[in-house]
């Protein structure tokens, strides 16, 4: 049934407020999807890494607990793509709501999708149909050679796409100013803060 998309490792459910990108501010219920084999070494949900670990559940129950408390859903994980995304986001569109997902796009492109935000990694880079389809490239910084990744992979997505630089979280000290002094002086970039950790909310 994984294979189908129709039962996911979930590892986390909740309603929050979207911290970051466009829709920052924006209440959303998220889906976290447990199983990620990228290898950020500062990632922050290292805990989704292990799919093994999270139970596997049933989309009609994701779907239901959503429709209870949002208009919109932001899937996330761990890497959503690695499984297929048709069945859960044909659902839960069925149901009227907005579906976002937050992906580095490093496997192929499944489910159907209201907003998507990409977030490529140095360590497996996007397939490249998903740059055709973007909403938003969202490029965490860590050091200053991700400046240099972000205009590589802002030249692969389409002209509509939003271009957002974001301090990685434990960085932020040493990153943030940079970022700033960046997009005044590179301003079809926007700056991206994880506001959901400044509210210390989920
Ligand atoms: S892609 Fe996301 S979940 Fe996967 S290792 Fe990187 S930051 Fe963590």
């Amino acid at each position: 049934m994984i294979h189908k998309g129709l039962v996911l490792p979930l590892m986390e459910e909740f309603y929050t407020i979207q911290g970051e990108g466009f829709h920052k501010g924006t209440a959303a219920y998220f889906l976290r999807v447990g199983g990620c084999d990228v290898g950020c070494h500062w990632c922050d949900v290292k805990e989704s890494w292990n799919p093994a670990l999270h139970p596997p559940t049933a989309i009609e129950n994701m779907v239901t607990n959503a429709f209870a408390h949002s208009k919109t859903v932001v899937i996330t994980g761990g890497e959503p793509l690695m499984y297929e995304m048709g069945p859960l986001t044909g659902m839960l569109r069925e149901r009227g709501i907005s579906v976002h997902i937050e992906t580095s796009g490093a496997y192929k492109l499944t489910g159907n999708w209201d907003w998507i935000c990409l977030s490529p990694k140095k360590t497996k880079l996007p397939t490249e149909e998903i740059y055709e389809v973007a909403d938003e490239l969202k490029m965490i910084v860590f050091n200053k050679d991700d400046f240099r990744f972000a205009e590589e992979q802002a030249a692969k997505v389409n002209s509509n796409c939003l271009l957002y630089l974001q301090p990685e979280w434990s960085k932020r000290e040493k990153m943030s100013p940079l970022i700033v002094e960046y997009v005044m002086q590179n301003p079809q970039w926007k700056v991206s803060l994880q506001t959901h950790k400044y509210l210390n909310i989920p």
